[in-house]
């Protein structure tokens, strides 16, 4: 069996008959898009292309899997080398994106400093106030764009936790410069990248421990399964996480794992329609009468423009945007949508939309914010249902 791994070597029975040269597909060799097509597939005479759906709990004894709690089903293997490759690092698929966060923070001892932007998913607020009332932690919560209050906290913080693009303000941190802050030692600084996307932002690069996506989101992209990663260099932190995976049973079932390895090798094309689309509409956003306030990072208006001009290959798909008038007139807005989805989550091919304030903990934002995820649709159909919905000024 050869499967071409993150590095560009055979896994396992190197080059046999009919198998392609392993060195012509190291993700070193490849551009991601075909990266993201083509690794992790087994490529000996007679294989399936796609690493089939395979349930199963347990498995014959005398091989490497015993039991798929520990060991995990055939088809981890696969997702998580494209990941890996993609960010640069080694990958730990888990359940769901809050289970990858939580095998992080379990690592935290008891009566650590955590460091949380203002501007946080509310899951990850939700579990830092857990480990606050359980283990005696010191959350510090820092605005995404104070770099310098980001710095200081890398000096002291046991757990330095950063949200770039944040949700859902949409506000860059300065990445290059608080992850290559002295920090102190034994300490953890982990980037949530679920909004830029490993194609837009690779925090490895830039000196973080670890990198975390829900890959409910644009791994998956179809909105039909939970999943999680987390990406990390260290060895020893990626067999911890593995463990703290297979001890809370925060395992991956068979049917996701296969889902989100067939939406990932559609991300590069989903991301760049999405994208092109999300600054358009966040551009005409901005003229129209009934809108008072748009954020988006690609547009010059933004207050953290010029950290994602620096810092992210692409703008990414989402857009927040007050709606003029009060709660009432926001929620007309979704009421109205006819071809957006009036729905929460994010990143699938079907654009959705909702106002944030709704949400438990959400109570800081402005009561009108709406976010906009923008799918893949035609910007055209998805203009005529946002203007419909938004009405005269
Ligand atoms: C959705 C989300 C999570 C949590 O992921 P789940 O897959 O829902 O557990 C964490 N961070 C961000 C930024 C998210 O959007």
């Amino acid at each position: 069996m050869t499967r071409i791994n993150s590095k560009g070597r055979d896994v396992k029975g190197a080059g046999g008959e009919g198998t392609r040269p392993a060195e012509s597909l190291s993700v070193d060799s490849l551009s991601v898009e075909s990266w993201l097509v083509s690794a992790g597939r087994e490529r000996h005479a007679g294989a399936p292309l796609n690493v089939p759906l395979m349930p199963a709990s347990n498995f014959v004894l005398g091989g490497g899997r015993v039991y798929a709690r520990n060991e995990g089903v055939p088809g981890w293997e696969a997702l998580e080398e494209i990941l890996a490759g993609l960010e640069g690092g080694d990958a730990v698929s888990f359940a769901s994106g809050m289970a990858a966060v939580a095998a992080i923070f379990d690592r935290i001892p008891v009566n650590a400093i955590v460091a949380l932007p203002m501007d946080c998913y509310q899951g990850v607020l939700s579990l830092a106030e857990m480990g606050q009332s359980r283990r005696g932690w010191r959350i510090e919560r820092i605005a995404v764009t104070d770099t310098a209050g980001w710095v200081r906290a890398c000096g002291v913080a046991d757990l330095i936790w950063l949200e770039s693009p944040s949700n859902p303000l949409l506000e860059v941190a300065d990445l290059d410069t608080i992850c290559a802050a002295p920090r102190k030692a034994g300490a953890i600084l982990g980037v949530d990248n679920t909004f830029a996307t490993p194609l837009n932002q690779r925090p490895l690069e830039l000196g973080a421990d670890v990198s975390v996506h829900s890959a409910t989101k644009f791994i998956g992209g179809h909105s039909d399964l939970l999943c999680g990663v987390a990406i990390a260099r260290d060895a020893s932190l990626c067999a911890e996480l593995r463990r703290a995976r297979a001890l809370a049973g925060a395992t991956p079932g068979a049917l996701e794992v296969f889902l989100a390895t067939r939406g990932v090798r559609t991300l590069a094309l989903r991301l760049d329609r999405a994208q092109k689309t999300a600054k358009e509409l966040a551009e005409r956003l901005e003229r129209h009468t009934r809108v008072s306030c748009v954020r988006y990072p690609g547009l010059r208006s933004h207050p953290t423009h010029a950290a994602a001009k620096r810092q992210l290959k692409g703008y990414g798909t989402i857009i927040s945007f007050d709606v003029k008038g009060v709660a009432a007139d926001a929620d007309g807005v979704c009421r109205r949508l006819k071809l957006i989805q009036h729905a929460t989550s994010l990143g699938a091919v079907e654009s959705t939309m909702e106002r944030r304030a709704l949400h438990h903990g959400q109570e800081h934002l402005p009561e009108t914010l709406l976010r906009l995820s923008v799918g893949i649709e035609a910007v055209e159909d998805l203009w005529m249902d946002l203007e419909q919905a938004l009405g005269e000024g």
